[in-house]
């Protein structure tokens, strides 16, 4: 007890002036990026507190991605698992399959209005890639994607539609050959252009301003099931569930109920196949705070503080690094983390397939997993928010080789 209650607590309005939450985020980054940043900064403030980027913003959630989402009560798993009722939040209805279009529309309409005329990203499953070529096809802008050779391999269908909508796909064969290596990459060509490129990032990671504006592109996810579960059962939920890869769907469902202490709130991370480094990708559980890519914040690092391969079998969660709020919150205490096993996540994969009609993405397939667990152990008359960030269609090729399916 005494050790809980001498935690700061966790408090929304964060991070500072200079991108800190808590001890954690800031910016670590060469000089030539830093003006790039300020003006980026700049922008966005602008742009929160202009009424017309937001009427923008808004209208294209609802007509070009569909929202709001809609939140589903997941009957037949309640059952199944007998304890608190499961609702779902459909990111996975949203056009391009996931919660990623948020933030894309919301960084590509600011990449217009600092008037620069081309767009960079990377990607892992290529969701965030996919999502970058489409609003970049919307507005009209020129689309680099940074992919590693490994996840072309494993995401065939999103690298043909990238290429469908317009966009240029760079293969990056250092490394690991994944997401880490391509933020890399992307990071490279960003100090080379930065004039008239924008580097849109897929998830809360990065220098400031980066988590801090994804978290709240992403917080409409929140927003919505806050209002959706006063609409449907009176109340806030009891828990709330998301999976953490760099961490933006579980920052935009946590970040609406900070400061509601009666949610609790659990953020699941890649088990992969063991604890051992290498076979899992969880910092928040195995990690260490260290720099990656412009930010403090946990990083999963060998003895030398150099950053260690991970593995997860879903792509978006395959990231060595998590976003810096998640390590704050963590650190205060209002977000349990854990991690889910790919054998887990699996299961719970064809548990919703088969008891609600939803292919969820693997990713999500994470979150659902423990959720489950924990329903199990509340009561019937509770209610727990799961975040079903995207659907599984890109998956199924890969489940079928794993399952040695052949066509
Ligand atoms: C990219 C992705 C994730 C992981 O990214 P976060 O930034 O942690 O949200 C999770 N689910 C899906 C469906 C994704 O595409």
């Amino acid at each position: 007890m005494s050790s809980a209650s001498a935690r700061p607590h966790a408090s929304a309005s964060v991070p500072d002036s200079q991108g800190r939450f808590g001890d954690f985020g800031g910016r670590f980054v060469p000089e030539t990026l830093t003006r790039a940043l300020d003006q980026l900064a700049d922008e966005y403030d602008r742009a929160k507190k202009d009424p017309e980027f937001q009427r923008e913003l808004a209208g294209l959630l609802k007509t070009f991605v569909g929202r709001p989402s809609p939140l589903y009560h997941a009957k037949r798993l309640s059952n199944s698992v007998g304890g608190a009722q499961i609702w779902l939040k459909r990111e996975d209805l949203n056009h391009t399959g996931a919660h990623k279009i948020n933030n894309t529309l919301g960084q590509a309409l600011l990449t217009l209005r600092m008037g620069k005329t081309r767009v960079i990203a990377e990607t892992g499953a290529g969701q965030h890639g996919v999502a970058s070529a489409t609003a970049c096809a919307h507005f009209g802008l020129p689309c680099t994607v940074y992919m590693g050779s490994e996840d072309i391999r494993r995401q065939k269908p999103n690298v043909f539609s990238m290429k469908l909508l317009g966009a240029e796909i760079c293969a990056v064969e250092s490394g690991s050959k994944t997401l880490r290596d391509a933020v890399n990459e992307a990071m490279r060509d960003w100090m080379s252009s930065v004039e008239n490129t924008h580097y849109i990032i897929g998830s809360v990671i990065g220098p400031h301003p980066f988590p801090m504006m994804v978290r709240d592109f992403q917080a409409i996810i929140g927003r919505e099931t806050r209002e959706q579960c006063r609409d449907t059962f009176d109340r806030l939920p009891d828990c709330i569930v998301a999976c953490v890869g760099g961490g933006s769907n579980a920052a935009g469902m946590f970040y609406p109920f900070v400061e509601d202490d009666g949610v609790r709130m659990v953020g699941v991370e890649a088990g992969g196949r063991g604890n051992a480094p290498g076979d899992h990708a969880s910092p928040l559980s195995f990690g260490d705070p260290g720099v990656l890519h412009g930010s403090y914040s946990y990083v999963m690092q060998d003895e030398d503080g150099q950053t260690c391969d991970v593995h997860s079998m879903s792509a978006g969660l395959d990231y060595p690094g998590v976003g810096p709020e998640h390590s704050y919150w963590m650190a205060t205490g209002r977000v349990d983390y854990i991690d889910c096993g790919d054998d887990a996540a699996m299961q719970a994969f064809d548990q919703l397939a088969r008891t609600e009609g939803i292919i969820a993405a693997l990713e999500s397939s994470h979150a659902v997993a423990k959720a489950m667990t924990i329903a199990a152990e509340m009561k019937p008359d509770q209610h727990l928010v799961v975040c079903l960030s995207g659907r599984g269609d890109k998956d199924a090729m890969e489940i079928a080789r794993l399952r040695g399916v052949t066509f």
